[in-house]
């Protein structure tokens, strides 16, 4: 199959999957009243791939079937590569306005990066790794939909968690047969799972090699989220279903977040890429770095994210007079120089890009250090951007009346309250409450939280990069220093 339409991604969640939302099974996640304007931004985006004008920008050639599929599975061999895989982010980031961390191209590239690096997995049973080059070109050639779980349940971090109460909190083993791996458990959080077609879970966490115990906690694997067994916990949904005007962001892009828990699922075999090898997976933890990959659809994500958010300010400023105050000007500068940062970051990690595992991987990726520092600095920054939001804003973040208001009775009074320096009640009102959507209400939270943690702890992050970094070059320069005085 070639990239699939909309349409044919709506038909292909239709599927039977047991998703949970509000203490009911949820019948089909694209009629469901909460579920269903984001299950239709999402068919928007496969849409895209059928544009005639954006056709070529989004697809290459497979090598297996000659079809076009879509330019965030391919393998990158060249800065060529890179590029066009880039261009194609941008696309999709575009027409979402970087509001979506989850679409499909972020895993799509996650799986890319694994095959990648598929010799790991394969180093000591060439099965695994064979299953990870097959799972890509299978998940390619279907044009899937992936989320992606890497945590176990947030229920005592202080032990392992072969030590918990019960010893299926955690994601284990409980059996293995002539068909596959049955496993029993719960993995966090999977985002965009409801909208998916598979749910990827590689081993990403370590485990401890002196510790038996540990073993049945080392599975990694991918299967379709219908698998019967397999079931999603949604956190509270963030549309309310009402009009785009009033909810301007939580109305279209509420991509949900879920725990996903396995009452003996059965993993077929071709499906497992790790298995009970715990220093096997230990270094697939720390080698199979899929963050240089996806991060480029991250950074792509953040510059359309940003430029939003840079318009919304800029119109807000202008709009209300405030832009004349020097102090504002400095606010808004601050958010063009995290946006231009985000930037310098991508564009020198992927001009440093890097055969893959030094040359014994497939391809090339994004050099580490820019990304490295993108990752544990973007949090900060971006809430710093909320900050700036908020203060520019100030009360009029609560001057948003609804549209039934604007229409209402009082229409008057709302053109004559609440227009702007420049603008109409009913423009400034709606720049103001998509101000107010993205920091302000559930959906806004969610995506401050989101982007503070989806991609890790950053004070482990930290941790971990303070252990490995190599001071070599720090102290010699030391060194040097108290040898010229
Ligand atoms: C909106 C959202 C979407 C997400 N989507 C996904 C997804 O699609 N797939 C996925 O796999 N994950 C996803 N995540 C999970 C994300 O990867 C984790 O939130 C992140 O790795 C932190 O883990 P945790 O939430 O379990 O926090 P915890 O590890 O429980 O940490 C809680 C607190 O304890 C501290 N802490 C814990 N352990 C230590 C330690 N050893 N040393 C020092 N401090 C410690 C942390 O710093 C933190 O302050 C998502 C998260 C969010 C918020």
């Amino acid at each position: 199959m070639a990239v699939r339409t909309g349409e044919q991604y709506l038909e292909g969640i239709r599927d039977g999957r047991e998703v949970w939302l509000d203490g009911k099974r949820v019948d089909d996640v694209t009629t469901h009243p909460k579920l269903a304007r984001m299950a239709r931004t999402m068919a928007s985006v496969y849409d895209l791939q059928h544009d005639p004008a954006l056709r070529d920008k989004m697809t290459f050639t497979s090598p297996s079937s000659g079809e076009p599929v879509a330019l965030s599975y391919i393998v990158p061999r060249s800065q060529d590569d890179l590029m066009r895989r880039k261009r194609a982010l941008e696309i999709i980031a575009g027409s979402v306005n970087g509001m979506l961390g989850r679409t499909p191209d972020y895993v799509n590239i996650c799986i890319v990066a694994a095959r990648q690096m598929a010799h790991v997995y394969g180093r000591n049973d060439s099965r695994f790794g064979d299953n990870m080059v097959a799972y890509h070109e299978y998940v390619r050639e279907n044009d899937l939909c992936i989320t992606h779980t890497f945590g176990h349940p947030q229920v005592d971090r202080s032990v392992a968690v072969s030590e918990l109460a019960d010893p299926y909190i955690a994601l284990g083993i409980v059996d293995t047969s002539s068909e596959g791996v049955i496993v029993r458990g719960a993995k966090l959080l999977a985002t965009l799972a409801p909208f998916s077609d598979e749910i990827f879970a590689p081993v990403y966490r370590p485990l401890r090699e002196d510790a038996p115990e540990d073993e049945p906690y080392c599975i990694g694997f991918s299967i379709p989220v219908n698998t019967p067994g397999l079931k999603f916990i949604c956190r509270q949904a963030y549309d309310g279903g009402k009009s785009l005007y009033d909810y301007p962001l939580s109305g279209q892009f509420d991509e949900m977040d879920c725990l996903a828990t396995f009452d003996n699922v059965l993993i077929p075999w071709d499906r497992v890429f790790s298995y009970r090898d715990v220093p096997l997976g230990n270094e697939a933890v720390r080698k199979v770095t899929l963050w240089r990959g996806y991060m480029q659809q991250v950074a792509v994500k953040n510059q359309a994210k940003l430029e939003l958010i840079l318009g919304m300010l800029h119109q807000i400023s202008d709009g209300i007079g405030i832009s004349r105050f020097d102090q504002v000007r400095e606010k808004v500068s601050e958010v063009i120089d995290i946006l231009a940062t985000n930037n310098a970051f991508l564009r020198a990690a992927e001009a440093d890009a890097e055969p893959v595992d030094g040359g014994m991987g497939e391809g090339i990726w994004l050099a580490s250090e820019p990304l490295m520092a993108m990752r544990h600095w973007y949090p900060d920054a971006y809430q710093r951007v909320t900050q700036i939001i908020q203060q520019l804003c100030a009360g009029g973040l609560m001057l948003t009346p609804s549209e039934a208001d604007i229409n209402g009775p009082l229409s008057a009074d709302i053109e004559k309250f609440y227009q702007g320096a420049t603008l109409q009640a009913r423009d400034r009102i709606r720049l103001f409450r998509l101000a107010w959507d993205l920091i302000g209400t559930e959906f806004g939270s969610r995506q401050t939280l989101y982007e503070r943690y989806f991609n890790g702890d950053v004070v482990q992050l930290r941790q971990r990069r303070f252990a490995s970094y190599d001071y070599s070059r720090a102290d010699a320069a030391l060194a040097s220093f108290f040898d010229r005085m």
